[in-house]
């Protein structure tokens, strides 16, 4: 569940409510019912031919529908011409977050020709993002690297069966952009915006403010308005350090542990054997340290292949 899923969640409890509400009040009540059940089942026949639950809808219209394994490619008629770099891009993000996650999971991407279907899908017109059934790509935006940054989002939730309030926010959106590491997602992984960050004052020094809900909020609200490349940056050199210095088995232990521990803390302390404030100031000490990797190295290996299936 995400917030968009949240909100819309409150809305139909606000509908429901209503209706109740009407229902204990009004004297005709066949014209009552009818009035008010014809409107919900024309609004819910548009939500899922046009709007958020498009993905759950049995028909879709002007759109293909395939699949591969446990992945699901929708994709409106006229993008058909580049299906075959979809599935591979898809393919390709599956295999990066299996790598970590060691588990594969169904997942829907339907792919989105403009910003203003993205926000009819139901998500924010970005690259990619999460909607209320599948993973939203933008079309001119996809490739590997957000898709497999939204992928590793949709497979945290899964694999350990956790809504999205459970890690906070520097985890998640951490191990998303450390296993997509590429393409488009480059401009998060560099050391220098790091260091920036650290002495322009604008590195988040408390973890603790992207905990629960309102860490949630606050990095939706505030800093992927006033600072999305420090905040994005931050969170992956603090899974990258995760990573590196105490192996990609421990992280895969810290997400099993995630499943059964209460708390992401108390998960992360019995894993490590230290405090998540005792990690961060291990952190702190080598950040300075980290170098820029170099940009445009193996371009070529990053395209599909051409003419293949
Ligand atoms: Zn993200």
């Amino acid at each position: 569940m995400n917030v968009f899923s949240a909100l819309i969640g409150f809305l139909l409890f606000i509908i429901l409510v209503d209706f109740f509400v009407g229902l204990r009040r009004t004297n005709d009540l066949v014209r009552y019912l009818a009035t008010n059940l014809s409107v919900y089942i024309v609004a819910a026949v548009l939500l899922l031919l046009f709007g958020p639950f498009f993905l759950l809808s049995p028909v879709k219209i002007n759109h293909q529908v395939k699949q591969d394994g446990q992945i699901t490619l929708v994709y409106p008629n006229d993008l058909a011409y580049d299906y075959e770099r979809f599935a591979y891009l898809t393919k390709k993000a599956q295999d990066n977050v299996y790598d970590l996650y060691q588990q594969i999971v169904p997942i829907k991407f339907l792919l989105v020709s403009s910003n203003v279907n993205m926000v009819r899908y139901g998500s924010p017109p970005v690259a990619a993002a999460r909607g209320l059934a599948g993973i939203n790509v933008r079309f001119s935006k996809m490739d590997e690297g957000v898709l497999t940054h939204e992928l590793s989002h949709h497979y945290l939730s899964q694999t350990t069966g956790r809504n999205p309030f459970y890690f906070p926010r520097w985890f998640d959106e951490g191990l998303a952009t450390y296993l997509g590491d590429m393409d488009s997602m480059v401009k998060f992984t560099q050391a220098s915006v790091l260091k920036n960050s650290l002495d322009k004052g604008l590195y988040q020094e408390d973890l603790v403010y992207w905990n629960c809900f309102t860490g949630h909020l606050r990095w939706l609200v505030l800093d992927l308005r006033a600072r999305p490349l420090e905040a994005y940056t931050q969170s992956y050199f603090l899974v990258k350090f995760l990573a590196d210095d105490y192996g990609k088995d421990n992280l895969r232990n810290l997400i099993w542990e995630s499943k059964t521990s209460p708390s992401f803390e108390q998960a992360f302390q019995t894993v490590y054997q230290m405090s998540l404030d005792e990690f961060h100031q291990k952190f702190l000490q080598v950040a300075r340290d980290f170098k820029d990797t170099p940009e445009g190295l193996f371009e070529e290996f990053k395209n599909p292949p051409k003419g293949g299936n």
